[in-house]
């Protein structure tokens, strides 16, 4: 499973760091849907999330649980699955932060991240494994 590159539109990418830019300066976060095959991980679809964190850390993300229930109760309807979640870095880098090692469990998942400040963002992606976060290729499709 570690190899493979992650697939996302132009578009859900696009959302992803505008989502960055517009929840400055708390971090943004969401859900990546889609599924996975021998050649990686490809994004269907992404939802964007409140971030429940409290009011005082711009340093935290936390996916409201309402969101997650749905889109279980969807998947399990035939809908799609969830492969990862996506969330930024206001000032910070585009690599998982010791908080984000810290607080990730569950293994498979694929991690988005987005490095934002007034002038540049960068987007990387990871796979968590028992061991960690590992580098995964983002590959941008130009065509839906
Ligand atoms: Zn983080």
């Amino acid at each position: 499973m570690t190899a493979g590159a992650l697939y996302i539109s132009r578009t859900d990418f696009s959302r992803i760091e505008a989502a960055a830019r517009i929840n400055l300066p708390r971090e943004s976060c969401g859900l990546l849907l889609g599924g996975s095959s021998d050649i990686g991980w490809r994004v269907t679809g992404v939802e964007e999330s409140r971030n429940i964190a409290p009011d005082d850390r711009n340093d935290r993300f936390e996916v409201d649980p309402a969101l997650l229930l749905k889109i279980q109760k969807a998947a399990r309807a035939g809908g799609a699955h969830m492969i990862g979640v996506y969330h930024s870095h206001p000032n910070g880098g585009a690599e998982p932060s010791r908080t984000d090692v810290e607080t990730s469990w569950q293994t498979g998942m694929i991690w988005v991240i987005t490095a934002i400040d007034a002038k540049n963002t960068a987007t990387r992606a990871y796979l968590r494994e028992a061991e960690g976060f590992a580098p995964v290729p983002l590959q941008i499709m130009e065509m839906e």
